[in-house]
């Protein structure tokens, strides 16, 4: 039977951009399907702008730091509207280039929703095109509990394009977006609260790292409200009022919640189709991203395994891989390094000292290091360096790194690779650091602790 489209991706993401991309610079014939701008969560709300977010919220800190070094600096000002202008423009900028890349190797852009007739057709707005494959890549969204005002709150979405910065905010959540959006408010002068169930946010983290976090934000005064709820959101004059469950209720100007996403399945007509979702409605895919239809594949946040664009973008590459040349292959999902844009930054790759006790019980060595950045020196400040080396004992291989500091997201993603290779403590040891900096803690620590 002769198809439209070798491959027919729905989603224009991290993972759909590269999986079309590859497969149709290998000759395949492609389509993608976006009804909203090209390059997905990650470029339009979420790690891009985020981070230019986070580099605008740090000038507050390198401000606090300047006069020790002799700067005067006058009364400093931020603009948000500027900001927020700044930042669409590089983003539509990004749009464009994903649209260029797309076009370049000859993948036709097809825009509007589209929705999966049968395995090997999918309907966009009055259109139907046939395919050989379909891959379903359609990301995540944002998920606001049902709560007494929970229309009243916005999402990481919303906190993109805010008209007006709030002078004081609650944020909802303990996970990666929560904890980077406290240090962005903060940072940028708004009061902000964050709320969240556990005794601790960022579960799942290093034990020490959610610790150090902690410290790190309590300094700054980010006001932290662990192990509670939110009970209702009231619209008042000025703005909402926040009941809690420990009965305190705080005015603000703005509430966002950050409590998870949830993959974006809605209307795409799975109902019809034999695909298996699991019960948070994440698609169920086999090692080689085939759902339970032999046409029909999903990738990315979808899946919900790793919701991280690199991961996207590796199961991208491992699909198209086997579209091109029919060998089925895998992602390895083992040591994937990560980074939280915390205030200062956190980073890990590998095993969580929890993590490796349940695994290797007592045949272990923690080497932890906690210092005064250099800059502190004329700097102030008390934010101090924090980093940790888990090791075997018997083999001496590193199975775990973390560092809450300053550039640890750039320190950790070079560890990674020596991690993935499989380094001893030995090869830490016997490699010579770069002087003065504080990545060069990693290779010095000697005594590790009881
Ligand atoms: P996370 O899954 O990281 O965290 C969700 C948080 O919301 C958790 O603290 C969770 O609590 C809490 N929560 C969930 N449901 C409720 C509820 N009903 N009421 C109150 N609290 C609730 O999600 P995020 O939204 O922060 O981020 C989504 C994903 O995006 C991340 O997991 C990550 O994969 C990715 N991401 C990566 C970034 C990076 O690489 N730097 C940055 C931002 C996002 P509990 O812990 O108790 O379950």
């Amino acid at each position: 039977m002769k198809y439209d489209f070798d491959l027919f991706v729905i989603g224009a993401g991290s993972g759909g951009v590269r999986t079309a991309r590859m497969s149709a610079s290998k000759g395949l014939k492609v389509g993608i399907a976006e009804y909203q701008a090209l390059g997905g969560t990650c470029v339009n709300v979420g790690c891009i702008p985020k981070k230019l977010f986070v580099y605008a919220s740090e000038y507050s800190h390198i401000f606090d730091q300047a006069e020790g070094f002799g700067w005067s600096i006058a009364k400093t000002e931020f603009n948000w509207d500027i900001l927020r202008e700044n930042k669409n423009k590089e983003i539509e900028r990004l749009n464009k280039i994903y649209n260029n890349l797309l076009d370049h190797v000859g993948v036709k852009v097809i825009r509007g929703r589209a929705s999966i007739l049968d395995p090997h057709s999918v309907k966009v707005g009055n259109n139907v095109y046939t395919a050989k494959n379909i891959l379903i890549a359609t990301g995540g969204t944002p998920y606001i509990p049902e709560f007494p005002g929970s229309k009243l709150v916005v999402t990481s979405n919303e906190a993109f394009y805010l008209k007006e910065l709030p002078r004081k905010i609650i944020i909802v959540g303990g996970g990666y977006i929560a904890v980077e959006f406290a240090g962005i408010f903060k940072g940028l002068g708004v009061e902000t609260h964050l709320v969240y169930r556990g005794p601790l946010f960022l579960k799942g983290f290093d034990s020490d790292v959610r610790n150090k976090i902690k410290e790190e934000y309590e300094n700054q005064g980010v006001v932290l409200h662990f192990s509670t709820d939110v009970e209702e959101v009231k619209k008042i004059n000025s703005g909402y009022c926040v009941r809690l469950s420990t009965k305190e209720e705080i005015d603000v100007d703005l509430v966002m919640y950050a409590t998870g996403r949830i993959p974006n399945i809605k209307d795409l007509g799975l109902e019809s189709l034999n695909i298996k979702t699991k019960s948070n409605g994440t698609i169920i895919v086999d090692d080689y991203f085939n759902t339970s239809e032999p046409s029909i594949y999903a990738l990315g946040d979808v899946i919900g395994r790793i919701e991280l664009t690199p991961v996207a973008i590796a199961e991208g590459m491992a699909l198209s891989n086997f579209f091109v040349t029919g060998m089925r292959s895998s992602v390895d999902y083992t040591n994937i390094p990560t980074a939280i844009f915390s205030q200062p930054n956190s980073a890990s790759v590998g095993l969580t000292e929890e993590e490796a006790i349940k695994i290797h019980g007592i045949d272990l060595r923690i080497y932890k290091s906690q210092f005064r950045p250099m800059k502190a020196t004329l700097g102030g400040g008390d934010s101090k360096v924090f980093m940790k080396l888990i090791v075997i004992h018997s083999s001496d291989v590193v199975i775990g790194c973390h560092m809450v500091g300053d550039y640890a997201g750039e320190i950790i993603q070079g560890l990674a690779v020596a991690i993935k290779a499989g380094a001893t403590k030995q090869n830490f040891d016997s490699t010579v650091g770069i002087h003065p900096t504080a990545a060069e803690e990693f290779v010095t620590m000697r005594q590790p602790v009881d």
